[in-house]
């Protein structure tokens, strides 16, 4: 026999019905769809009621009647999705009390904006709900909680826990953005912030990356989203949504600039792979320090050439790059003269010649 669920055990999680405490209300909103359903999920409740331990500190928070606001239990789907289940997890037994709202952003990937959500769900546990987790004897210590963090399937918790562990005070909301981005690779943020000031001494540029690294970059998709623009899709392709990936790196127009900007560098002797990593942070790889910086300061020039372009709402072309490229190599020489540092100008720049 094959049973047709209807469309209420969805909106409350579907199988998830079979663990929570369900309300009356829930169950005759289901016995309305599907009263074989509704019964068997209000025996089920009575077993399970029976079996359990008074001790468990894993108190359900979705669907559970003694969880509620204005008489009606919780789900959030998207908080469930991401693997938010059961009180404890809320919990912060270093301070004994429910993590701030910040810090569940943080650990869980909550979007900012889910603030009411969080305030509502946490105003509506019961104080002995709060306090059965605090006097527990089972072991579900800070520890305990971190290790069932790092066993889910969501990379996303373990980045921004290796962020918080590793990185404490250098853990802010962009760096965690760029992190989960880019996954399984982690991010070396000395190298991150110090890479534009080894790359040029041109100060454009540099406030450039500096911005780049901050995301402060003002693509469709922010503008559209500020009504400030009419479309969030590229000015390039008109196909997708103009992200900062999208605009820099997987745009069909941007790129084979990218793939000219290799062939240049190769016919220079700097042979480099480029990535969307490499583009966006720069590269660590090459033996000399000068043909680091050389690629380092060509990815960031090329992100700022893009950028104008769009500006302009023209697709960019490589002949086009080149000439802003000479532009900035003679406007470091000019700094450099000023400076008295013409030698490191030459050292670094000697091997680029323009046919
Ligand atoms: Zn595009």
């Amino acid at each position: 026999m094959e049973i047709i669920l209807p469309e209420n055990p969805k909106k409350y999680g579907d199988s998830l019905l079979f663990e929570c405490n369900i309300s009356n209300t829930i169950l005759h909103e289901i016995a309305n769809e599907n009263i074989f359903l509704s019964d068997v999920l209000s025996a089920w409740s009575d077993v399970t009621h029976y079996l359990e331990t008074q001790t468990s500190s894993k108190t359900i928070i979705w669907n559970n009647k003694d969880i509620t606001s204005n008489n009606k239990t919780f789900f959030y789907k998207d908080w469930f999705e991401r693997s938010i289940k059961y009180v404890d997890q809320l919990y912060d037994y270093r301070i004994k009390d429910f993590y701030s709202f910040d810090n569940i952003c943080y650990i869980y990937g909550i979007p900012s904006n889910n603030f009411l959500k969080y305030y509502t769900l946490i105003k509506s546990i019961p104080i002995h709900i709060k306090s059965e987790i605090n006097t527990n004897n089972t072991p579900c210590t800070q520890t305990t909680f971190v290790e069932n963090i790092l066993g889910r399937k969501n990379k996303t918790n373990k980045i921004f826990y290796t962020l918080q562990i590793k990185n404490p005070t250098e853990n802010s909301k962009i760096q965690n953005k760029w992190q989960v981005l880019f996954g399984e690779n982690e991010l070396n943020w000395k190298h991150i912030f110090t890479m534009p000031y080894k790359a040029t001494i041109e100060s454009t540029l540099r406030n450039f990356q500096y911005k780049y690294i901050h995301r402060i970059i003002a693509t469709n998709k922010y503008l559209y989203k500020c009504k400030l623009s009419n479309s969030n899709l590229c000015d390039f392709c008109s196909e997708n949504i103009e992200t900062i990936e999208h605009l820099f790196w997987e745009c069909k127009h941007i790129q084979p600039i990218w793939n000219q900007l290799i062939s240049f560098l190769k016919q220079h002797q700097l042979n480099v792979k480029l990535s969307f990593l490499s583009v966006s942070f720069g590269i660590n790889s090459l033996k000399s320090i000068d043909c680091n910086n050389i690629v380092n300061f060509m990815v960031i020039l090329m992100k700022y050439f893009i950028l104008n372009m769009k500006y302009k709402k023209q697709v960019p072309n490589f002949n086009c790059f080149v000439h802003s490229l000479k532009l900035k190599i003679q406007i470091e020489k000019e700094i450099a003269l000023s400076n008295d540092t013409l030698q490191i100008f030459e050292q670094k720049w000697n091997r680029i010649k323009f046919s």
